[in-house]
């Protein structure tokens, strides 16, 4: 790597898209501009379809956002068309300056419990791993094969949803079935969004003025997918999502905790095959399942105009948000800080009022005022006299993943 390569590109494979954005990871000495200035960012969706389509702004330039449709076969088709936008920008792959590329990986088991380079080893790992997450891994691998072909010779580095849960102890990741059995298959609560629990409960801390070593935060992650974390001393010491990222809180599509012999139910009476069940049960549950609405502004809208079925939908995601905090605070002991973060978490005030409420025996409490500004800052909503901060933390799980990679290749 030459002294002037401080760029990452961060890139997020789905199965039929590719989220990418590259950072300069390189303060200016003169303060000119923080580490993690976004250059560029865009989105690649349908892939495989006639109708795939490319979606490039170039931040740097200041420039416009720009949109390309037409078929793109694959990844490797999607990754040449995101590589032929940024060297339109002069940012292209080829460019000295790119120092590394880091890639968001859905699942890296036990194995992986940080940020790590990638080499045939861990490629192999990653793949050994399919079986536990077979909607996640097999898209994260396309992308790393291809951007690997691409710049063979460029640190290419994997950063893990579920390596900040690796801190969890054996009592909050194991589920109590027969141990034969759920080591055979490798089955454990694993956790997931944990680029983003890691963020967020650093940044809380920082709100508060405090060493992460030395605050417990609860983590809300509410976005489509939403799962919660208790995190003391800056480790993940429990967290809401499981073997999957089904378990936990009620999300836009996902049904969240539920008794398992609920699946048996589906199977032997209602004579469901085992895709049907993983399909209710992760794409047509939760708020959807149950208003028939995943966006949780469309929500408030009904709410507001007396729709019941929207109103019990609402009730049942605070009701189980409650449960949670609850369930943490015990965890922990005692709590510093609730952090609001993603889609929801950052942007329903009154998500954060209703999932407070009641709690003030427990020192949680909401400012009314406070909840209702809108800002993209990290910000305290609790009023003074509570015990437990209450804070809105916008997450930025790419510059974090930016950041992870930037320091390994640089260590
Ligand atoms: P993902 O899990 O897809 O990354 P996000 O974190 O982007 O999700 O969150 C998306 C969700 O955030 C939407 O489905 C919607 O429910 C919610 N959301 C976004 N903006 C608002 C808003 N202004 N008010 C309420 N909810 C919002």
């Amino acid at each position: 790597m030459s002294a002037t390569a401080t760029r990452v590109l961060v890139l997020n494979s789905g199965s039929s898209s590719v989220k990418y954005q590259l950072l300069d990871m390189g303060a200016e000495p003169d303060g000119g501009s923080a580490a993690g200035t976004r250059l560029a960012v865009g989105l690649v969706e349908r892939i495989g379809e006639e109708s795939s389509r490319l979606v490039h702004t170039p931040l740097a330039a200041g420039g416009e956002t720009r949109e390309t449709e037409g078929a793109m076969a694959d990844h490797e088709a999607a990754l040449k068309a995101v590589a032929a936008e940024l060297a339109a920008d002069g940012l292209g792959l080829d460019s000295p300056e790119l120092a590394a590329i880091g890639h968001r990986v859905v699942h890296g088991g036990l194995k992986f419990t940080a940020p790590t380079v990638i080499d045939d080893a861990v490629l192999a790992e990653i793949e050994r791993l399919v079986p536990v997450a077979p909607l996640h891994n097999p898209a994260n691998i396309t992308g790393i094969r291809t951007a690997r072909a691409l710049r063979p010779d460029l640190p290419q580095v994997a950063v893990f949803d579920t390596a900040f849960h690796t801190t969890m102890p054996e009592h909050a990741a194991r589920y109590a079935i027969d141990v034969a059995t759920a080591d055979a298959h490798r089955i454990r609560r694993y956790g997931f969004h944990g680029t983003s629990h890691a963020y967020v409960s650093r940044k809380t801390a920082e709100l508060l003025g405090k060493d992460p070593s030395e605050v417990n935060v609860i983590v809300l992650h509410l976005g489509n997918g939403a799962s919660a974390s208790a995190v003391a001393g800056g480790r993940c010491v429990d967290t809401s999502m499981g073997l999957t990222p089904l378990e936990g809180l009620v999300m836009g599509t996902r049904s969240g905790d539920i008794d398992a012999a609920v699946t048996f139910h589906l199977k032997r009476v209602a004579g469901m095959s085992t895709d049907e069940i993983d399909e209710l049960l992760n794409k047509k549950s939760g708020l959807i399942g149950l208003c028939g609405d995943n966006d949780m502004r469309e929500i408030r809208r009904r709410i507001d105009e007396g729709d019941e079925r929207a109103r019990l939908a609402f009730d049942i995601y605070i009701h189980r948000l409650k449960k949670y905090i609850g369930a943490y605070s015990a965890v922990l002991g005692k709590v510093d800080a609730v952090a609001f973060t993603a889609g929801v978490g950052e942007n329903a005030a009154p998500v954060r009022e209703a999932a407070v409420a009641g709690l003030e025996e427990m020192g949680l409490a909401v400012d009314a005022t406070l909840n209702a500004v809108r800002s993209g800052e990290p910000r305290l909503i609790s009023p003074d006299y509570a015990r437990v901060a209450v804070a809105v933390v916008p997450t930025d799980e790419e510059l974090e993943i930016a950041q992870q990679t930037y320091a390994l290749v640089n260590a």
